[in-house]
């Protein structure tokens, strides 16, 4: 009986599945979470709609179970195979197929990176917003399945906010269209909307409209040196009840400044306990002048110090450190939980007092960064001991059963932009009541009777004795 490597090794051509006997299949069952990695039987690297449809199909006649990958950078071990089966990858379905300056739309294939995308439609002085950190890596595909965020949220909303339509194909082997290419469409229910967000758990996504706007003529990036995070949050307060609109107010506290010192072109005051990176655009006349009073309010707040970039080597050194933050925290540590919890925005105060208290009740750093106009806060616990020996994991689980705690009491969420894959699904009930996980173990059924695909992802098991 050949195995399922075999089979599709044989229909697809062996440069196209990477089987158990290659060393590179490991890297198809890892991501940039901090969970173990899981081998798969084998990933297939598909080049078209009809390949996923084939092997959908004969995944589903012998009930193996099939994960979605895109570049493999999620947070949260949502592309890892942990039933084993198939990999499948969109990385070679990298072809942006249309840019449409009158329609202000863009149809790309899944595996184009982000980053990508974003040059492409800035050649034609077009804009597509959605910029998670990683955008030089990712694939659009995984941030429609992720329903990724970024910095410009704030301004400019999510992924979700620009996905007009998709092609999507269900397990078994259905090719679906959903959706539309219109700017405004109400017809029938809005099935995109749960495509978007359901981390490969409802179909393979093998074709995306987004919508684009007008490129921004300017913009103007500042940066504020505060005492305090609640300083800093005063001033995100200030900000907007003066009637600023900025795309970006990026927070980070003291720990996440002190590890990114080295790594910065900018060199932080010692005394620094939190920054703020603020960047506006629009039309370059008023930009300079707004940029002034939003520093002032910064100053108002509290800030020792404020910086405006002068032009674009200023404005990449602002954001290179910003963009270090997360990996200087890794460096210097054995390992670190990175969470991406959103609170409402006028309760991100009290959540940094809370996370405050949480690091000194278990004794371990705790880093905070992220998107202050959110309320998207990355909560990142620092572990120096042994991830593996059962008191630090009972510590670190502890912290963050906590953590979430505070964050749901505070009427926030437990994940802003990186979903829930693997490692967060055991916290849902903590949200989410009985009914509505039930309702949506329902509706994954509808797309994937089966259950073979992206099995074991977002929600937690259903509790035993129960009947659906
Ligand atoms: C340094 C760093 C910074 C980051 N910054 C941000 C940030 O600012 N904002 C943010 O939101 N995220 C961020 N992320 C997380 C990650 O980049 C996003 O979640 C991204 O959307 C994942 O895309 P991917 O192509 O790597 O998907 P993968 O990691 O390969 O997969 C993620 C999920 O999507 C599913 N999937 C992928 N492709 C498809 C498809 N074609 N059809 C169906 N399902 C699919 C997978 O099954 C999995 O569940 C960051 C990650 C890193 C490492």
């Amino acid at each position: 009986m050949p195995d399922i490597g075999e089979i599709l090794s044989r229909e697809l051509g062996s440069d196209r599945v990477i089987r158990a006997d290659s060393d590179r299949l490991a890297d198809y069952g890892r991501d940039e979470s901090s969970l173990e990695g899981f081998l798969p039987d084998c990933a297939v690297l598909c080049r078209s709609r009809e390949e996923i449809a084939w092997v959908l199909r004969i995944a589903a006649e012998r009930r193996v179970p099939v994960t979605p990958r895109g570049a493999g950078s999620g947070k949260t071990g949502g592309c890892l195979p942990v039933a084993g089966g198939i990999v499948l990858s969109t990385e070679r379905m990298s072809e942006l197929v249309d840019i449409d300056s009158r329609d202000l739309v863009a149809v790309a294939q899944p595996g184009v990176i982000t980053g990508q995308l974003q040059s492409a439609v800035e050649d034609e002085r077009l804009f597509y917003p959605p910029d998670p950190a990683s955008l030089g890596v990712c694939s659009i595909g995984g941030n429609v399945a992720t329903g990724a965020g970024g910095p410009r949220a704030f301004r400019y909303g999510v992924t979700r906010d620009y996905v007009l339509g998709l092609e999507v194909v269900l397990m078994g082997g259905e090719i679906l269209r959903i959706g539309r290419r219109t700017a405004k469409g109400v017809t029938g229910y809005d099935l995109v909307a749960g495509f978007v967000g359901s981390e490969g758990t409802f179909g393979v996504i093998t074709e995306i409209v987004v919508k684009l706007l007008p490129l921004p003529a300017g913009v103007s990036t500042l940066l504020a040196v505060f005492p305090t995070m609640e300083a800093a949050s005063a001033a995100v307060d200030a900000i907007i009840h003066r009637g600023f609109w900025p795309r970006t107010l990026e927070i980070a506290d003291r720990t996440a400044v002190d590890h990114v010192r080295p790594y910065s072109h900018y060199r932080f005051p010692t005394s620094t306990g939190a920054i703020l990176l603020v960047e506006l655009d629009g039309d370059p006349d008023g930009l300079q002048s707004a940029a002034l009073r939003v520093g002032q309010l910064c100053e108002d707040a509290g800030a020792a110090e404020v910086v405006v970039a002068k032009g674009s080597a200023d404005r990449r050194d602002l954001w290179q450190a910003r963009r270090m933050i997360s990996s200087s925290l890794r460096r210097a540590h054995r390992h670190k939980e990175s969470e991406d919890i959103c609170v409402p925005r006028g309760a991100i105060a009290e959540m940094i007092r809370r996370i405050d208290r949480l690091a000194a009740r278990f004794d371990m750093p705790f880093a905070t960064y992220g998107h202050a106009g959110d309320g998207n806060l990355h909560v990142n616990v620092l572990i120096d001991g042994d991830r593996d020996d059962p008191a630090v994991a009972e510590r670190v689980e502890a912290a963050l059963s906590a953590l979430f705690r505070d964050t749901i009491e505070l009427g926030g969420t437990l994940s802003g932009e990186h979903g829930i894959g693997l490692s967060k699904k055991r916290f849902m009930p903590l949200e989410q009541s009985a009914r509505v996980l039930q309702w949506q173990r329902q509706w994954k059924r509808m797309w994937d009777p089966l259950e073979l695909l992206n099995p074991g992802k977002v929600l937690p098991a259903q509790p035993a004795g129960c009947r659906e």
